[in-house]
Formats: C-alpha cells, structure tokens, sequence
C-alpha cells in the first residue's frame, strides 16, 4: 500500500494536464487523481483553439459566394446568423468536454470539479475543502488573457469572451499585435464587424519573418482592416452622449471616417455599451467594444506554490528544468504555466515526456526546437525555424523567396497574394526555415516541418517533383536565391 492517496495529482484539466493523467493511468498503470475548476478540455477546446478554428471557417465563406459567381454559380449573398453560429458552437464545445470526461473515466482517473491549491510537497487541498496526499503534483493550469494597466481596462472584452457575446458589435478596436490579436482582426472582419486594429510595435506579429509579416499585413489592410501601427491606447471610457454626437458627426475618428450608422445605442455602464477611446496618435473614437489581445499570463496566482519553495519568474511562471520538473522534486509543471512554448501540442509532448520520465523509468527531455505554427489570419501563416533575420544574425544564408496571385483566387478577381520561403545556410545547404503565407498554410507547414525537422537541404527540396497545379509546388521549384546575407 503506497503512503499517498495517489501516485499523480494533475491540476488543471486542460490539454496537457489531461493527456498526462490520462496516460500515466491508462499506460503506466498510476493512481491518478485531476482536478479541474473550470471545464474540462481548457484553453484549447473551451476557449481558444477549437472555437477559434470554427470561427476562422465560418468567416471564410464571406467571400464564398462572390468567388462561386465569379466562377459561374448564380448564388445570393446572405446575412450571418451569430446566435445560430453560437448554438451550433456550444454544442460542439460541450460535445468535446463530453469527450475529454470520458477520457479521464475510462482511463480510471478520478477527476474533481474544484479548484485546488498546493498545501505541502505532496498535498493538495481542493475548494470542496477536502485535502489528498499524492507521491508526485503536476501543475498543469495553464494561462489567462491580461488587460493592460489602463483606467476603466475592465470595459474592454478579452478573447475568453468573444465566444458569449450576445451579438456581434459593428465596430470594434483590437489592441495588440500578437496571434490572437491578428486572428480576430480577420475573423471578425470576415463575419462583417468594422475592425480597427492598433498595435505599438511597428509590424505586427514580432518575432517572426520579416517578409511574411508585412504581406500578412497588407493583405489584412486591403480586406478592410483598419490597420495603426505605433499607436496604443492611452484613455478609455464609457462613451457619452456627447461622444455618441461627435462620433455619428465624424467629428471624433481614430483614422479612416465614420460609419454613419456605428455604435449608437444607449449608453451604458459596463461592456455592454460604447466605448470612447483614445489613442497615442491624439486620435479619438467611439466602439462598440474593445477587445484586449494584449497577451496571457501564467495562472499561479493564490496556487499556494511560492510559499512552498515552487519557483516562479517574472511573470508568474513556474521555472522547470528540461523534465519539467520544479525547485520541489516531488511538484512538476506543464504547458502555457511554465511559459516556454505556448501551443497545445508543446503542452501535450511536455506531458508525454512527464510520464515518460516519472512513471516509465525513461528520462526524457521535450524537443522544443524546430517546432511548426501557424497563425490564423486571412491569409494563413505557417512557419517553422528560423525567420530571415534570425538566420542573418547566426551566419551565412541564401534567401530563396517567391510571391504570386495563386490561381483560385485570382480567377475569382481577387488580388490575394501567396508567398513562400525557404531560408537556407550557405554552410550546410540545410533549410533552416520555411515560412508559407497562404490559404491553408497551416496544412502545408505541417508536412514541410518534418523536412525541415529531419534537416532537409535545399538540394533535397529540388530534387523533390513538384505536385501540379499547386500553390506549394512554388516550395520545391524556387532556383535561385533572391538574396543572400
Ligand atoms: P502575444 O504575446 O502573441 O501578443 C501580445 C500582443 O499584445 C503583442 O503584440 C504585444 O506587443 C501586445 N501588448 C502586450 N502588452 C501590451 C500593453 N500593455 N499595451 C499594448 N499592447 C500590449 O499574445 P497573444 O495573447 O496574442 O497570444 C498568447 C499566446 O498564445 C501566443 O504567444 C501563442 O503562443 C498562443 N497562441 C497561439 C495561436 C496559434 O498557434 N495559432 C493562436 C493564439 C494564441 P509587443 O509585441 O510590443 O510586446
């Protein structure tokens, strides 16, 4: 008989934390316990990626039908039914919590509907009040979107609450520049909302290809995305009546004029009404809403973890070592609350190797280089290792880099363009990074990131036939470097 109630007490009912209960139950045969406060499934499947996804495709057929005539259908354009949309999502999001409670039942895990705390190295205590003893805790609670430290921040909506808006707003302002920022800027554009999108920086989405970035934001401008770079927010509040006036005068404008019909209902307290907002730029408006993508934060707050000797950093993220394992041996962490690599497949390898290590007597260590994206914006970006200007700084390259009217859409009339890239070391010949900005980009990449993975050169790239007629094909038939650096 152990000394523990259990072998593993997983917090957080979240991808990685259910994949690691899971498998150390089901596959290495521990006594698992998990506690969840919200639903089961987190981040990914309640409140980001799935509902995200389903909503990046309902968009996407706002152009549907004007292609289709431009290809000789004799369709009619209709309206788009948020509330319809919304039932149909929350029965798939309830669908996917079904699944995931499954999961945990049929694995054996005992799973519990709390909050829970970190009492010592090998207890936790839940909000029901009841406290149980485990040999190992892993802590797997993942993030939460932040507002900036703004007077009256709280008037502004966040991406957990884009999925419950009663109604779509008519206009809306997107602070940030970041993946989540970019994304709604382009769903919501698509379902019809009047998106205004201001960013600090002077290119949205940092850190990644230069070239792809600046495309990625052309093309957002040019579907109507009322783009600001270098411009934040620097006041907000509820919109008076005075507001509301000058607004429908177009009087007050944060760049491109009025709509003459936008946000003018009653005046309310709290979200549910206008918001006049200001900007760095001198510039006033009024929204509808406001909506933060200002980035997440590491949920470890009130968790009990620093009093134990759990180290946490800057942001409140708990430091691991390379098996994600914490100052307190006995206490491990996974996923967006150790803050290495935010994405649900990260969290779910880190879980994997968690099990691997602690319960399989196999010490693994994540792989966290060389790891596939993609950012859901119209059109896709999908990226794996370096950017060019990563690669400049590390030596020797040939920037091999086409971009073209892919032929659906230009047949269509439309003047999207695609672009592909190859950054390749002059040394080795080794692609050391492949950035695809296009419909579907995210498919793509998946596939070339096990090239690049496995260390493809170039030259295995060429010698690869093309699959015609493709937008991808432009991958393997690209012959001489537009620059080198
Ligand atoms: P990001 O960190 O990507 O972006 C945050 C944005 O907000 C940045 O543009 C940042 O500017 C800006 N910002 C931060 N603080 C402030 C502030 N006080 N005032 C004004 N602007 C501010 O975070 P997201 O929330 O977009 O996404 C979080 C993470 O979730 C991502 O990093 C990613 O790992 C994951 N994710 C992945 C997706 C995918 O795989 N498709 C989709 C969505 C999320 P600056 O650049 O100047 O710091």
């Amino acid at each position: 008989m152990s000394e523990f109630d259990y072998d593993l007490f997983v917090i957080g009912g979240g991808s990685g934390g259910v994949r690691a209960a899971r498998v150390a139950a089901g596959e290495a045969g521990a006594k698992v316990a998990l506690a969840e406060e919200d639903r089961y499934g987190g981040t990914c499947v309640i409140r980001g990626c799935v509902p995200k996804k389903l909503m990046v495709f309902a968009s996407e057929y706002a152009d549907v039908v004007e292609d289709a005539r431009n290809y000789g259908w004799d369709l009619k354009e209709g309206a788009f039914d948020w509330a319809g949309f919304k039932d149909r999502l929350n029965t798939e999001l309830d669908r996917l919590e079904g699944v995931y409670r499954t999961l945990l039942k049929n694995s054996g895990v005992a799973s519990f509907d709390a909050r829970a705390k970190v009492k010592d190295a090998h207890t936790v205590e839940l909000s029901t009040g009841e406290t149980f003893t485990a040999k190992h805790i892993l802590v797997a609670t993942g993030g939460r979107p932040v507002r900036p430290d703004l007077p009256n921040a709280d008037l502004g909506i966040v991406s957990d609450d884009i999925f419950h808006l009663p109604k779509l707003p008519k206009s809306i302002l997107i602070v940030g520049g970041g993946y989540i920022a970019c994304e709604f800027a382009c769903i919501l554009n698509g379902l019809g909302v009047e998106v205004t999108q201001i960013y600090r920086g002077a290119q949205i989405l940092r850190g990644f290809d230069e070239e792809a970035r600046g495309l990625i934001a052309d093309s957002m401008k040019e579907r109507g995305i009322d783009l600001h770079l270098g411009t934040d927010i620097v006041e907000m509040r509820c919109a008076t009546e005075d507001d509301l006036a000058g607004h429908a005068e177009g009087r007050i404008s944060m760049g491109t004029p009025m709509h003459e019909d936008a946000a003018l209902h009653p005046v309310s307290d709290k979200r549910d009404g206008p918001i006049w907002v200001k900007a760095t730029n001198g510039r006033s408006r009024v929204f509808d809403a406001v909506f933060f993508a200002t980035g997440r934060a590491p949920n470890t707050v009130d968790m009990g973890l620093e009093e134990l000797g759990v180290k946490l950093g800057r942001k409140g993220e708990v430091i691991v070592d390379d098996y994600s394992q914490t100052a307190v041996p006995s206490i491990y962490a996974i996923g967006d609350v150790t803050d290495r690599v935010n994405l649900t497949p990260v969290a779910i390898r880190e879980g994997m190797a968690f099990v691997e290590t602690v319960f399989k007597g196999n010490p693994t260590k994540v792989d966290h280089d060389l790891i596939p994206s993609a950012v859901f914006t119209q059109p896709e970006f999908g990226t794996v290792g370096l950017s060019e200007e990563e690669a400049r700084e590390q030596e020797p390259v040939e920037i091999y880099s086409t971009s073209f009217r892919p032929m659906q859409t230009a047949f269509a009339g439309r003047s999207d363009r695609v672009m592909m890239k190859l950054v390749v070391s002059k040394a080795t010949r080794k692609v050391l990074g492949c950035h695809i900005v296009a419909p579907n980009a995210g498919e793509m990449i998946q596939l070339a990131g096990i090239a690049v993975k496995m260390g493809a050169t170039k030259e295995d790239f060429d010698r690869t036939v093309a699959v015609h007629p493709t937008m991808s094909e432009e991958i393997v038939t690209m012959r001489k470097p537009v620059r080198t650096a």
